[in-house]
C-alpha cells in the first residue's frame, strides 16, 4: 500500500484525503493548526459561534456529488436550509432583496428597472448553459493542457472568453444597482468583473438559479462531515503538526519533516498555499520564482470582525451586502493601486437570524468583512479605524444603534492570514480566476520538477472557493490514482 503524506487540512486536502483513501492509499494528513478546516475553521466564544472564513453555501450540487462519491448524502452529516430571502443589498438610496426563486428576483428587478425581469430570465438562461458546461465538463479537467478547454461547447462560446462580465451585464441592464447586483457573484472568483470573462456568468446561475443555503450549525459542519468521512475511510489525521521541509532525493519525493521528525512517504501532496509549499523545497526543486508569484493577480485579503451583540438586530438578513459606496473605486483600491479603501464596501453576516444555535437567546452573531488588497500594512489602529467606519455606516443604513450592544469583538486581517495559514501576502481566497490565470495557466497540480509531488487548493486548479477546493482535491487524487493504481 503506497503511503501518501498530505500537508494541510482545508477543504482541498480533506477532499483529496478521502478520495485517495477510497482508492486504497495509506493516507496521513498533517495540519499545522490545532484544529482541521484551514480557512474554514470555527470560533466559539461566550455561546456565539462564528465561521472564521466561508459563509456562503453556493452550488449545493457539488457538495452532494462529493458525498455521493462515497455512497453518502450531505443529510447523513448535516441539515441544509435554503435561505429565504437569499440576501439583501443596501445601497445609499434603496435596499434590494434577493428572493429564493427567479419569480421573486425578477419582480424585484422590475421594481428597479422596467423590463429588466425579462432580460434577467434570458441572462440567467445563458448563465445556466454555461454552468452545465463549466461544472460538468471543464472544471473536472486537471489543467494539464490547453486542449482541455477546447470542446464543441466552448468553441461555440469562444467570444465569451474575450468579453467581460461587466460588458455583458451592461448590455442588458443600465441601472447601476442592478449592474452591481449582477457583478457581485464573480467577486467570488477573486478578480474585478471588468477582468473576468463573461463565460463566468455561470456564477450568476449559482446565485439566482441554485440559491443560497445554510448548513445548520454553520459552515464548519461541512468540515466536520469531511473529517468524519476521512476517519471512516482510515485517514490518519495529525493536528498541531507544522511541516517544515519536503524531502527530495535525486528528484524523487521521500517524505516530510516536522521539527526534526521525519515521516517517510511515497507521495507528498500539499494543500497548503502553493507559494508556501514550494518554500518547503530546496531551491532547485521549486517550479516558480518569487517574481512569478509577485506578478500574479490574487483574490483579495480581508479585514474581518467577529462580533457578539447582546440583542437581536433589526432590518438585517442572514447575508447582507453594503454596496452604498463606489464599487469601482473600491475595486481599483484592491487591484489597480493597492491601498486601504477610502470608502469600503462591506459584507455583514448574521447567521443567528436564521439559525438559533449560532448565538445565545436574544443575541446576534455578527461577522463583518471588508475586502482589501493582499500585502497591505496591517495594524491595530487601522483595524479599529475601519471598524468605526463600517459600524457607523451599518447603523445609518439599518436605522438602529448597535455600538453599545457589542459584548466582544475580535478581528482577523493580513498578518493573521500569514500567521495562521502561511498565506502568500495574506491573501484570503487564493489566486484570482482571470483569463490568463485559468485552467492550464494556473500553477499545476503536479510538480514538473519532483516525481510524486503534488499540489491542491485555491491557488491551483480550478480556483478559489469551497466548491472548487472540493473539486481540486478530487482532480489531484485522480491524477495520483491514475499513476499509481490504474497503471
Ligand atoms: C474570510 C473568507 C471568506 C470566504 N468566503 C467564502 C464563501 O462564503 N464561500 C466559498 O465558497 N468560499 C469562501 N472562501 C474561500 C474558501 O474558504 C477557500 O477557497 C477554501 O476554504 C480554501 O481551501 P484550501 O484547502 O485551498 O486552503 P486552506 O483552507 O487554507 O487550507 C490549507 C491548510 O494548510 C495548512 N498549512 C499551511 N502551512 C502548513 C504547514 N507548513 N504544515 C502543515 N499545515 C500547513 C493551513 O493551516 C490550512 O489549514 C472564503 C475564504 C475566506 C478566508
Amino acid at each position: 500500500m503506497k503511503k501518501v503524506a498530505i500537508i494541510g487540512s482545508g477543504f482541498s486536502s480533506l477532499s483529496a484525503a478521502c478520495y485517495l483513501a477510497k482508492s486504497g492509499f495509506n493516507v496521513s494528513l498533517f495540519e499545522k493548526n490545532d484544529t482541521v478546516g484551514g480557512r474554514a475553521r470555527q470560533l466559539k466564544k461566550q455561546g456565539f459561534t462564528f465561521d472564521i472564513g466561508p459563509s456562503w453555501y453556493w452550488m449545493p450540487d457539488i457538495f452532494e456529488k462529493f458525498f455521493k462519491d462515497f455512497g453518502k448524502k450531505t443529510s447523513d452529516y448535516y441539515q441544509l436550509d435554503k435561505l429565504s430571502p437569499a440576501y439583501k443589498i443596501f445601497f445609499a438610496d434603496d435596499v434590494i432583496t434577493i428572493g429564493d426563486c427567479m419569480d421573486k428576483i425578477c419582480a424585484e428587478f422590475e421594481r428597479i428597472e422596467n423590463g429588466s425581469g425579462k432580460h434577467l430570465r434570458s441572462f440567467i438562461g445563458k448563465a445556466q448553459e454555461n454552468y452545465d458546461i463549466a461544472i460538468n465538463k471543464i472544471v473536472l479537467r486537471p489543467g494539464l493542457s490547453p486542449l482541455e478547454l477546447v470542446t464543441k461547447d466552448t468553441i461555440l462560446r469562444v467570444d465569451q472568453f474575450f468579453k467581460t462580465i461587466s460588458q455583458e451585464v451592461r448590455k442588458k441592464f443600465s441601472n447601476p444597482k442592478l449592474v452591481s447586483t449582477l457583478e457581485f457573484p464573480v467577486l467570488f472568483l477573486g478578480a474585478k468583473p471588468s477582468k473576468t470573462p463573461s463565460f463566468y456568468s455561470f456564477m450568476n446561475f449559482a446565485d439566482f438559479g441554485l440559491g443560497t443555503w445554510h448548513p445548520e450549525g454553520g459552515m464548519y459542519e461541512i468540515i466536520k462531515a469531511m473529517h468524519s468521512l476521512a476517519l471512516e475511510l482510515g485517514v490518519n489525521i495529525h493536528t498541531s503538526s507544522p511541516v517544515d521541509k519536503i524531502e527530495v532525493e535525486q528528484g524523487n519525493t521521500k517524505g516530510i519533516h516536522m521539527g526534526g521528525i521525519f515521516f517517510g512517504a511515497d507521495i507528498v501532496l500539499s494543500g497548503a498555499d502553493y507559494h508556501h509549499s514550494e518554500t518547503l523545497l530546496d531551491k532547485e526543486y521549486r517550479q516558480y520564482s518569487e517574481a512569478y508569484w509577485d506578478k500574479k493577480t490574487y483574490a483579495p485579503s480581508s479585514l474581518l470582525f467577529y462580533v457578539g451583540f447582546d440583542k437581536k438586530l433589526q432590518q438585517v438578513e442572514h447575508h447582507n451586502l453594503f454596496f452604498d459606496t463606489d464599487f469601482e473605486k473600491h475595486a481599483e483600491e484592491i487591484y489597480d493601486e493597492p491601498t486601504w479603501p477610502s470608502e469600503p464596501l462591506f459584507y455583514a453576516n448574521f447567521p443567528s437570524v436564521t439559525d438559533k444555535s449560532m448565538a445565545p437567546k436574544g443575541c446576534e452573531t455578527g461577522f463583518f468583512l471588508i475586502p482589501i488588497a493582499p500585502g497591505l500594512e496591517d495594524t491595530e489602529v487601522l483595524r479599529q479605524q475601519y471598524f468605526d467606519i463600517i459600524i457607523n455606516r451599518f447603523e445609518l443604513r439599518t436605522g438602529q444603534e448597535v455600538k453599545n450592544n457589542i459584548i466582544f469583538k475580535e478581528s482577523f486581517c493580513v498578518n493573521d492570514f500569514i500567521e495562521a495559514y502561511n498565506s502568500y501576502k495574506g491573501n484570503a481566497y487564493g489566486m484570482a480566476n482571470t483569463l490568463t490565470q485559468t485552467a492550464f495557466l494556473r500553477p499545476g497540480l503536479k510538480s514538473k520538477k519532483v516525481n510524486d509531488l503534488y499540489f491542491t487548493g485555491q491557488l491551483t486548479v480550478p480556483g478559489p472557493g469551497v466548491p472548487p477546493s472540493l473539486i481540486s482535491g478530487k482532480l489531484v487524487a485522480d491524477l495520483i490514482t491514475k499513476k499509481h493504481i490504474e497503471r
